[in-house]
């Protein structure tokens, strides 16, 4: 018995598919720009080792996290490869970081002499990138201050400044300008950096957007996420259709009942049966990542036709209108992908959601089993 016929819900998650766009991404960069793969949160709800593996084997040479635990993950995993934490990190965790041989984001100078102190006392050499706040002002070292804290870190002989990057915070918007901007106040922070007599291997900024939109932003690497699992940032962005998502989440039809005309549906009999009505039963809730939004509004797939959701979504059940699909006990039923030339693509649960495809594939629920195809 294959995995998917025990299972209440899981989520299938296209290896093959993941290979496809990382050789495609690839096939967008001018060598010898690299490619690194953002599998922060666990590949953005794929499986972070699987698709870390998948990614190096296709052609990424970097991977990269936002948080340490999510690289020594990676590293108990075998996974070699540099691996770049994104994300700010507090001092306190520069031993961990420095003991998983991981690369760092440095975000503040406080955080440099801890790492500086962790790898003298490990006898390891960490590698940093200089994060510089070109207009995101989230985290960062401001423009005007990267030469003098690259010359800082210099001084420090446990550390090595492999890598200055800065992150866009408009790059899927149509009018570029701010993202422009936001490039040449990057470029202005390198200009100073080389004045300085300073030289870095990696100079990098562009996400997925940046990726798709072309070679301007792609420096001497680009960081893709959700391009990987093979959605665009955004429709008009370039190459979107090249791009194929790899992961289906699926359930199946635990009941079919009729309802009688005036029958409350779920929680807060927020729907009410007008005629006898065929419901069934999917055992997937929003503890599986289905949101709560989507009561009464969003739809699924069943026997290749669309179900509407009726009444509130619960933690652990929806139930859909089953006349229109005829649908049956153990039916497979899908939340997002295809079946057959039926689709629901994680842009439309989003859009049901009024979010955006990223919190849709990242708030998967932890209990929900990745099934893998390749
Ligand atoms: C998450 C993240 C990315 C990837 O963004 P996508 O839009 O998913 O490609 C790139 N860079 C940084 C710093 C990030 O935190």
């Amino acid at each position: 018995m294959s995995p998917e016929t025990v299972l209440s819900a899981w989520a299938e998650v296209d290896l093959t598919a993941i290979a496809h766009n990382v050789r495609s991404l690839k096939a967008l960069l001018k060598p010898p720009v690299q490619l690194l793969a953002v599998v922060k949160a666990n590949a953005y709800g794929h499986g972070a080792v699987a698709v870390a593996r998948t990614a190096l084997q296709n052609g990424a040479e970097w991977l990269g996290v936002a948080r340490v635990a999510e690289g020594t993950e990676l590293r108990e995993a075998q996974i070699g490869a540099p691996i770049l934490v994104l994300g700010p990190m507090a001092p306190a965790e520069a031993a961990e970081a420095v003991r998983a041989r991981l690369s760092v984001a440095l975000t503040s100078l406080a955080l440099a002499r801890a790492l500086s102190a962790q790898s003298e006392a490990q006898g390891i050499v960490t590698p940093v990138h200089l994060k510089i706040d070109t207009g995101m002002s989230r985290f960062g070292v401001p423009v005007d201050e990267a030469a003098a804290t690259a010359r800082t870190l210099q001084a420090m002989p446990a550390l090595r400044l492999e890598g200055v990057f800065t992150h866009f915070a408009g790059a899927d918007e149509r009018e570029q300008s701010f993202t422009r901007e936001q490039a040449r106040r990057f470029q202005s922070a390198l200009a100073a950096l080389e004045q300085a007599g300073i030289t870095v291997p990696l100079r990098h900024a562009a996400n997925s957007a940046a990726t798709l939109f072309g070679p301007d932003f792609h420096f001497d690497m680009v960081r893709v996420g959700l391009a990987l699992y093979g959605i665009s940032p955004a429709s008009w962005l370039p190459r979107a259709e090249q791009l194929r998502p790899a992961l289906s989440l699926k359930s199946r039809v635990a009941f079919v009942r009729r309802l009688p005309a005036g029958a409350s549906v779920g929680y807060g009999g927020s729907y009410t049966a007008q005629s006898t009505t065929r419901a069934a039963l999917v055992s997937i809730g929003y503890a599986d990542g289905v949101r709560r939004a989507l009561s009464n509004c969003g739809e699924v797939l069943i026997r290749e036709k669309r179900a509407r959701i009726l009444g509130r979504v619960s933690m652990d059940q929806i139930v859909v209108d089953a006349d229109v699909c005829a649908a049956h006990e153990g039916d497979e039923v899908v939340l997002i992908g295809k079946q057959g030339d039926a689709e629901i693509s994680a842009d439309e649960v989003a859009g049901w959601a009024q979010t955006i495809s990223y919190e849709i594939l990242t708030g998967i629920g932890a209990r929900v089993p990745r099934v893998y195809k390749s």
